[in-house]
């Protein structure tokens, strides 16, 4: 995945780049394990290699007694440091670039967990991005010649890749972007305009958008499928999704920071393939051990494709497993559990254990409380208290009240005292996505 490096490409340049890219990554998911294992030892040499030039990496490497980064081997990498948003912050973004500053893109990410992300990268890697994106929607019948729709963040700017070349002089359709927070009923006519074949965006804000359908029993031209993104997917969302749109639910894991790193299979869409072509994936415990497959860990991810500013063993903050066996589709991309929410966005339980939204979510679900329940969010406060805030559809029955009471003190009531509290409204945090698990400060947990 060495990209060829042209200071300033012309058009033709990063066109044929993107087609190559495209090409590839539609290929290469259907190698073997043994085939993309290969393809990922030389692809992370090529990256190390460039990485030395940088003046962190080239530290971490010497500090890590790598002589020799184009002989380096894909298990060595537990050797190097992990980094994080903080992390870079420190040092700087100098202190990561192998090229020159100037001509790269701005990719800046929101602080809803905390440091702010600030990255760089160059116009040609952003052709990988599309290409990863590609690959997911040809996977589900769509093409690049496809409307879509994205409720997402409406005015964020468009990078300078491609793809947006592509868009400007018409050779694309253009993506059609609404704010998460819009009243879902105008979303809901831009979506009955258009009938786009690809709608995507935030996962709060599909559902909604599926719940104001289904309320209203509008009927809406299927699209091929419904790409829900950028947080925690929960079952709920991917239900209604298809309940609503009578299409294919879509999990797909992307992050500013590498773009679509997993995505729900076709076949089985309870599971996730990794792309594996572009990205080392490792699973760790909380002391940055490796985990054995099927234990749920934190996602350390190495980018195969990012050499103007190479992200190696950068820690996500979210969790996942990583699933053994192969996957009946014939793709050789191995298998990731749905993501768990960030680590950050987890409450932890006296013996250590995490409270996520997966548990929470089917604790509602064993309490049918989606029947009543609209949103919900679970506060952590101090002396053990969790503050369980609902937006209720309507006022629940005292049996519906009670049974979710019930589950939820079986389930959490011994270590927490919990209160459950019927709310007008859930503010969206201000990146436009709501947080379902809201633990105590760090500071606040240490001094409780
Ligand atoms: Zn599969």
């Amino acid at each position: 995945m060495a990209l060829p490096f042209i200071s300033t490409p012309g058009p033709i340049t990063a066109v044929s780049t993107l087609l190559q890219s495209t090409l590839r990554a539609e290929k290469e998911q259907w190698l073997s394990t043994e085939g993309l294992a290969a393809r990922r030892r030389i692809r992370l040499q090529q990256v190390l290699l460039r990485a030395s030039e940088t003046r962190y990496y080239g530290a971490a490497l010497r500090a890590a007694g790598v002589t020799d980064p184009a002989s380096f081997e894909p298990h060595e990498l537990e050797r190097l440091p992990f980094v994080d948003r903080r992390v870079i912050a420190q040092h700087g973004l100098e202190a990561f670039l192998s090229v020159e500053r100037a001509g790269l893109i701005d990719v800046m990410t929101s602080g809803s967990t905390g440091t702010p992300g600030h990255f760089l990268r160059h116009k040609l890697e952003e052709a990988d991005y599309s290409a990863r994106w590609w690959r997911v929607y040809s996977a589900y019948g769509c093409s690049a010649w496809d409307t879509q729709i994205n409720v997402a963040i409406a005015d964020k700017p468009d990078r300078a890749g491609p793809i947006t070349f592509l868009r400007r002089i018409g050779m694309l359709p253009r993506v059609e972007r609404l704010a998460s927070d819009a009243p879902p009923e105008e979303v809901l006519q831009r979506v009955r305009d258009l009938s786009p074949p690809i709608l995507t965006g935030y996962a709060g804000a599909i559902e909604a958008l599926a719940e104001h359908v289904l309320k209203t029993g509008t009927q809406v031209r299927p699209p091929r499928a419904v790409f829900c993104t950028a947080m925690e997917v929960t079952d709920r969302c991917l239900e209604l999704a298809e309940e609503a749109f009578h299409a294919p639910a879509v999990d797909v894991y992307v992050t500013n920071e590498f773009g679509v790193v997993a995505w729900s299979c076709p076949s089985r869409r309870s599971v996730l393939h990794v792309n594996d072509d572009a990205f080392v994936v490792e699973v760790v415990a909380q002391d940055g051990t490796p985990v054995p497959p099927g234990t749920l860990g934190e996602l350390v991810v190495t980018s195969l494709g990012l050499t103007s500013m190479p992200l190696i063993r950068y820690r996500m903050g979210d969790m996942a497993a990583r699933l053994p066996q192969a996957c009946e589709c014939g793709r050789g991309l191995g298998l990731l559990t749905r993501v768990h929410g960030r680590t950050t966005h987890a409450i932890r339980r006296p013996s250590g254990a995490l409270i996520t939204t997966p548990l929470i979510t089917s604790l509602f679900g064993r309490a049918q409380a989606h029947t009543w329940v609209r949103r919900f969010q679970v506060r952590e406060e101090p002396g053990r208290h969790l503050r369980f805030l609902l937006d209720a559809r309507q006022p629940p029955s005292e049996v519906q009240r009670h049974t979710l009471t019930e589950i939820v003190e079986s389930s959490v009531g011994h270590d927490f005292k919990i209160a459950i509290e019927i709310v007008d409204h859930i503010p969206m945090a201000p990146n436009g996505k709501l947080q379902f698990v809201v633990p105590l400060p760090r500071s606040e947990q240490e001094a409780a």
